[in-house]
């Protein structure tokens, strides 16, 4: 009998909303607050920062979900308008908030892994200045 592949470990760990070094520590200390740092073994999170990334994600994910089943379900059943608000709505805050937590997590992971980070501008002092032995091809 075949095993199953194993999840990768940045999902695994996102999925738990566990520390991206260890996978022990907690990564929130909120509901969506990154914690400072790991309780197991102090890794610094001050490299997390998925941005609005989650949340994009979740959004679109979750929209297009729920609403192709909400079409399948109006076109098939026909429920009456106050009943697809009803169950619509929910689906869609709900879905969204119980994804938001475990995508922004793995979304952390991927930033610990791949070594994501803001760009840096680094000045030389050299602005305006032809490297050395740089010839323009002006007279
Ligand atoms: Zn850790």
């Amino acid at each position: 009998m075949a095993s199953r592949p194993a999840l990768p470990r940045t999902l695994r760990t996102g999925l738990r909303c566990r520390c991206p070094r260890c996978g022990e520590g907690r990564l929130f200390s909120g509901f969506l607050t990154v914690a400072d740092r790991c309780e197991a073994c102090g890794l610094d999170y001050g490299f997390a920062d998925p941005a609005d990334g989650p949340a994009f994600f979740v959004m679109s994910g979750v929209s297009i979900v729920v609403t192709a089943v909400w079409g399948v379900w109006a076109a098939t059943v026909q429920p009456p308008i106050w009943l697809q608000f009803a169950v619509v709505v929910p689906a869609l805050v709900g879905g969204c908030l119980a994804a938001l937590r475990p995508v922004k997590a793995w979304m952390v992971a991927e930033q610990y892994v791949h070594k994501a980070e803001e760009a840096r501008f680094e000045s030389h002092g050299t602005h305006g200045k032809a490297p050395e032995g740089y010839k323009s091809g002006r007279r």
